[in-house]
């Protein structure tokens, strides 16, 4: 199951590896990511984001098996309210620019968990975020973006966790 996909839009890049890895090794995974994604990355703004950075990760994860129609109560709740504390926390709010349009701003540009906050709230504005989903194999639960037409799909990949899936319910049958 690859990290990006050819059909997620460019701009969720950055936000679609960040969800696709599970960070388990700590602060010592989201320096590597963020080396890795924001070259020059000083060690000050790895060790200041990590935590929100997680909690940002936690948040996400529980709405997006919301889109993948899992039951989870309140995870959810939980998940909506962290993401509501780092609107307010990077100050992010609506700003009119020079060509007339309003787009979203926050006082911490600089910051990789603020651009990751503002690129979630563009996928929700624009209805994409519902794409943006958890692998129903138990034993899987990576992230991916469903790029089929009517956004139905289940698993990461049919190849692996569809057709084990598919197994399990045929073994389930016999
Ligand atoms: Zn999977």
């Amino acid at each position: 199951m690859p990290e990006h996909r050819p059909e997620t839009p460019a701009k969720y890049r950055y936000l679609e590896s960040f969800l696709w890895h599970d960070f388990e090794a700590g602060r010592c995974d989201w320096k590597v990511w963020l080396h890795r994604k924001l070259r020059g990355c000083s060690p000050a703004v790895t060790a200041a984001t990590f935590q929100r950075a997680m909690q940002l990760h936690a948040a996400l994860r529980s709405l997006q098996a919301a889109n993948s129609g899992m039951q989870i109560g309140n995870e959810l709740i939980a998940g909506r309210e962290m993401l509501n504390r780092l609107i307010v926390l990077y100050r992010i709010e609506p700003r009119l620019g020079e060509d007339g349009q309003i787009s979203l701003a926050t006082n911490k540009p600089a910051d990789p968990v603020a651009s990751l906050v503002l690129m979630v709230l563009d996928a929700l504005q624009s209805g994409l975020w519902r794409r943006f989903k958890l692998c129903h194999e138990s034993t899987c639960r990576a992230s991916y973006f469903d790029a089929s037409k009517a956004a139905v799909k289940t698993w990461c990949s049919m190849q692996t966790c569809g057709s084990r899936n598919k197994m399990k319910r045929y073994r389930a049958r016999i």
